[in-house]
């Protein structure tokens, strides 16, 4: 995965000459002690980089520029530590493109009850001067996240925190390329869509590739690097007697590997952060790739099943967004329900390709017929997800728009072992219960692919949506119907009017 350190988020503060040099120039100080703070706080997953102070609107507009072109500044942490005319600000914010956090904080957390006087009024005005600013964004219609409190309490560095893995995502789509081996699904429309459209609004480019060229690197791959594989899947999973060295399917394990490192060959090649494939697009193809889909998910490499580049770039989006953090994120789908009125829940699952990051337990390495496909039995890794709170993301193309849907869940433990189902698989129970939550996702048109998460939460997906500029809509503890229903209705007509 990406080194997140790489990666600087701007702290510019806004002031204006009015203040004199000694007043500016506590302004700087107290600046740069508040980023070097976020800076150092260990949950801060990339840079902060002081700015120096702007005053004008040619440093406001000189400062927004930079950040739109220097490739490692992924935003721009916006304060107001004194007033900031915000007239000022518009040219800046004309042409600013990066993400934009405003952190509506104080240098003080405490009124100095006994010493305050005028000289400390006139320093300490974000109160007031960041409203000037907030004002000005408001009246751009700029989407922007708002922070507020003081800069050394833990929830506001939380906050920024989780701007800051959105915008890195944000940023890993931009120029992103996706690869898809065969198109969709035939007669599937959800996995659709418009990849012009996608390719403005989101930054990256999915295109097609023929299965003929993959083929051929799959079969371009040395026995001695099978070998290594085969060797290595020995050594981080269990793998079935009959694919070991020996065993009566142990070629079918080779085949396998042969997949994994024609398709992880292909796609170093192309510089591709992800693909898709489809069944019905396999010929030449031994087996459908299953353990090799799943171990580049875990290496970082988005995915989605039956051409489902959206959800590819989504799994992707998500996986950076959640780099260095427990837990993992996958291609997933709603597969079956356990309708007992008592304990209702969802499985997910998919044919074959779920990511092994988000295990429970060490995966096995297992051999079974699949039903569709028509090509020779795929080896998949099998193991249960592990229990706690999770969500399920789904981005749909409604025509005029692009809608990330998301539903927050909780994952429950197997209430029975499954002997006989041989894929990974996740038991959750949406909020805010199974019937409304189930419904609301329908309503929504959610599909039925998701990019599940285990450490991502609902201010992730909203922050990336903020900056993508697409509609989000939450499915959560507090979520009804009737809310749901005219926020959709409401939004379509807010959409109809804003492109
Ligand atoms: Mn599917």
């Amino acid at each position: 995965m990406e080194d997140l350190k790489k990666l600087e988020v701007w702290f510019v503060t806004g002031s204006q000459h009015l203040y004199g040099e000694e007043t500016l120039k506590q302004v700087a100080e107290h600046s740069t002690q508040i980023a070097k703070f976020i800076d150092k706080d260990p949950v801060i997953p990339v840079r902060v980089v002081f700015k120096p102070v702007v005053k004008s609107p040619e440093e406001i507009y000189q400062v927004c520029v930079e950040a739109n072109t220097t490739p490692t500044c992924i935003g721009i942490i916006a304060w107001m530590h004194t007033f900031s005319p915000a007239k000022m600000w518009i040219g800046g914010l004309k042409v600013l493109q990066k993400p934009l956090l405003h952190l509506h904080t104080q240098f003080n957390r405490d009124i100095p009850w006994s010493s305050i006087d005028m000289d400390f009024m006139n320093l300490n005005q974000s109160a007031h001067g960041d409203r000037e600013f907030g004002f000005m964004v408001s009246r751009m219609r700029l989407n922007r996240k708002v922070v507020v409190g003081h800069w050394q309490e833990s929830q506001v560095i939380k906050s920024v925190e989780v701007w800051m893995r959105a915008a890195a995502g944000w940023n890993d789509w931009q120029n992103a390329r996706f690869c898809r081996f065969g198109d969709n699904m035939r007669q599937v429309a959800v996995t659709e869509g418009d990849k012009v459209e996608a390719e403005l609004k989101f930054g990256y480019s999915v295109n097609g590739y023929g299965i003929g060229d993959l083929v051929k690197m799959i079969n371009d791959v040395s026995d001695s690097a099978v070998a290594q594989t085969v060797a290595e899947y020995e050594e981080i999973y269990t793998v079935q007697a009959p694919l070991r060295k020996g065993g009566d399917r142990h070629s079918a394990l080779r085949d396998a590997a042969k997949i994994e490192i024609g398709m992880r060959n292909f796609l170093k090649a192309g510089n591709f952060k992800g693909f898709t494939d489809t069944f019905e697009d396999l010929h030449g193809m031994v087996q459908l790739p299953g353990i090799a889909s799943q171990r580049l998910m875990a290496e970082g490499y988005g995915f989605g099943g039956e051409g489902d580049w959206k959800t590819s770039a989504l799994v992707r989006a998500m996986k950076v967004m959640a780099t260095g953090l427990k837990g993992g994120n996958s291609f997933m789908e709603d597969y079956t329900y356990h309708f007992d009125p008592n304990n209702q829940l969802v499985l997910g699952s998919h044919m074959l390709e779920i990511c092994p990051s988000i295990a429970n337990d060490k995966p096995a390495v297992e051999i079974h017929p699949l039903g569709i496909g028509g090509k020779a039995d795929p080896v998949r890794l099998v193991f249960n997800a592990g229990s706690g709170p999770a969500l399920n993301a789904s981005i749909v193309d409604m025509g005029n728009r692009f809608r990330l849907i998301v539903n927050e869940v909780v994952a429950v433990d197997p209430i029975e072992s499954l002997p006989k189902l041989p894929v990974a698989r996740v038991l959750w129970k949406p909020y805010p219960d199974m019937k409304t939550g189930c419904a609301a996702w329908i309503l929504a048109g959610g599909a039925h692919h998701t990019g599940y998460s285990q450490n991502l939460t609902a201010e992730h997906m909203e922050d990336f949506a903020e900056m993508a500029g697409v509609e989000f809509v939450l499915i959560g503890k507090n979520s009804n119907l009737y809310d749901l229903k005219n926020q959709l209705r409401w939004n379509d007509m807010y959409y109809r009017h804003s492109i």
